[in-house]
């Protein structure tokens, strides 16, 4: 089984992750706990130019994103799930469709072509989207990255709408959370829905 989750910068995400790799491994199964950017060799250092790496063009940086995925669905998620691990992942190809394809204006549809060229199709069973107020989710966030957390409240509005709209599109392989609810809570949530999709 193949989980992702989605949302705006300070939703939580890493937080619920790590939550869920706590509770599938008291009940047995074996998880994988991955993220994108950088969850690779290779990657860490793409993770450094895309964050760090000073100026670079949206169609550059949709393709570095691209790489960072395509690099890490080959060595880290399919082998994983071949070996019938459960992989949960903190961002996958939604948030490149939303931060690039919507947030730099690129296109969903080509930024969403583009990720499934980078996976060979690989779809998660499940996206859970945390929602994050981007008042709240300024907040939150550590602010680290120097040039991808400049952006302005606006960016991260038009980003969280594309991720709604996303979810609307395949109410069945998704589930949305108001990240504003405790991290207890928002654990529970997903609880709810993932057991159901877990192998006996
Ligand atoms: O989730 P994480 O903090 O590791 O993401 C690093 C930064 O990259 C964040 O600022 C996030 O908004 C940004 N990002 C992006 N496009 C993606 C994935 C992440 O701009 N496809």
């Amino acid at each position: 089984r193949f989980v992702a989750f989605e949302g705006g910068d300070g939703a939580g995400k890493s937080t619920q992750v790590r939550l869920l790799g706590e509770w599938l491994t008291e009940h047995g199964y074996t998880p994988l706990l991955t993220h994108e950017p950088g969850a690779t060799e290779a990657g860490v250092k793409m993770r450094e130019v895309l964050l760090h790496g000073g100026e670079l063009t949206p169609r550059a940086e949709a393709l570095l994103f691209a790489a960072d995925r395509a690099h890490h669905v080959e060595t880290v998620v399919r082998p994983a799930l071949e070996a019938g691990e459960v992989v949960v992942t903190d961002r996958f190809s939604d948030s490149s469709v939303a931060y690039q394809g919507t947030g730099r204006d690129l296109g969903t549809a080509e930024v969403a072509q583009l990720s499934r060229w980078a996976t060979q199709g690989l779809v998660p069973d499940l996206t859970i989207v945390l929602d994050v107020e981007p008042d709240i989710g300024r907040l939150r966030r550590d602010d680290q990255h120097d040039r991808l957390e400049q952006e302005p409240d606006e960016f991260h509005a038009r980003v969280r709408e594309r991720f709604l709209a996303l979810a609307r599109r395949a109410p069945s392989r998704y589930l949305v959370v108001d990240a504003a609810l405790g991290p207890q809570q928002i654990h529970r949530e997903v609880l709810d829905r993932l057991t159901a999709l877990l192998p006996e």
